[in-house]
């Protein structure tokens, strides 16, 4: 299912047409303390996608429904508890640095860690991260590795998770960045993929030629990994685009390309942006959205300094560089923080 913002004919007649989710748009409400912009409050807010879907059915036809769920209760004190599985690779790092910003920005959120051994047969970890799941009823999570040398009874533990908890829907929203130097500019595309099934068709090579045309692209799993590492390409890479997999009673954010990054763990060089814009998408998904904006906003500013890039976007900022960064600027725009 494709919308194009232009009226271009659609080759893929066997798919539906989808209006585009309306963007929150609405004046970012004050952020605890300080000013929040609502531009950074009106993108990669989860939203106009979070949970509004009653069904399998509702999923695929009715994506642009205004929001009417109700996210899990706050509890007493009006503090939200929410499962933190840091996955493998960088997931550990990353999951650090947004229990960091959080509790920084006095964000009332309690993380319930469960870290889950891909290395090993047993499915105790994963079961007992579900059942986090389904206590908390939402989650932020890492990739967990897919071990290929375990006997073949071995299920990816993302995809126990996602089939399990009945997350159908996986939502990604690629939008060209600021300060992110990309070869095709003005991207924005929602792409809004079936989380269980696969087909292929041939639509990367339009999307490469001309990613301007797609405004929302509603995919069958298989082809919707494709279609998604793409557009995170398009954007700049798998280190700035977040994702988030929802069903009817659980929502779990994680990065939207889903890679471990093994090869960069541990040495402070990850782009920290897909994972702490997730957890944005997260604080949306609570209903904090002033808190999500306030965070939204300082990391799209930290991409406007290149001093703060990464080494994905050519840069030689460290991880622990660019979350400093973030604090000061939130810092800077007077909200209540903690001493870093
Ligand atoms: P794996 O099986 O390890 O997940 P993969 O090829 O699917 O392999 P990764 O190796 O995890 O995916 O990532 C692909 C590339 O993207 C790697 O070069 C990795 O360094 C890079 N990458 C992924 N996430 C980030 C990030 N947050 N910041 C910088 N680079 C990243």
């Amino acid at each position: 299912m494709l919308r194009r913002r232009s009226s271009l004919p659609s080759d893929s007649s066997h798919l539906a047409t989808s209006s585009r989710p309306s963007r929150v748009g609405e004046e970012a409400e004050k952020a605890p303390g300080g000013g929040a912009n609502a531009w950074a409050h009106g993108i990669w807010s989860a939203e106009p996608t979070s949970p509004p879907f009653h069904n399998r059915a509702c999923a695929t036809a009715s994506c642009h429904q205004k929001s009417t769920y109700t996210p899990p209760p706050a509890q007493y004190g009006g503090r939200h508890t929410v499962t933190l599985i840091p996955g493998d690779g960088i997931g550990p790092e990353l999951a650090n640095h947004v229990q960091e910003l959080f509790r920084f920005c006095c964000v009332p959120v309690d993380f319930e860690v469960v870290n889950v051994d891909s290395s090993v047969s047993s499915e105790d970890d994963i079961n007992s991260a579900i059942m986090a799941i389904r206590r908390n009823g939402v989650a932020l999570k890492g990739n967990l590795e897919t071990n290929h040398n375990l006997p073949a009874f071995y299920k990816s533990r993302n995809n126990l998770l996602r089939t399990t908890l009945d997350l159908y829907a996986n939502v990604m929203h690629c939008r060209s960045l600021p300060g992110v130097p990309t070869r095709h500019h003005n991207i924005d595309i929602m792409i809004i993929r079936e989380n269980t099934e696969g087909e292929y068709s041939s639509l990367e090579h339009e999307l490469v030629s001309r990613p301007q045309q797609f405004d929302v692209m509603v995919m069958p799993n298989l082809y919707g990994n494709v279609v998604s590492n793409i557009c995170a390409g398009l954007v700049g890479g798998p280190g700035l685009v977040p994702g988030a997999n929802y069903g009817r009673d659980y929502a779990v954010f994680e990065m939207g390309t889903r890679n471990t990054g093994r090869s960069i763990a541990k040495r402070n060089v990850a782009n920290p942006t897909a994972m702490l814009l997730a957890s944005c998408l997260l604080l949306d998904h609570l209903k904090l959205h002033a808190y999500a904006a306030m965070i939204r906003q300082a990391v799209l500013c930290a991409l406007t300094d290149t001093r703060m890039h990464t080494q994905d976007l050519g840069g030689q900022g460290s991880t622990s560089e660019v979350v400093h960064f973030i604090m000061k600027a939130i810092q800077s725009t007077g909200p209540l923080t903690v001493s870093i």
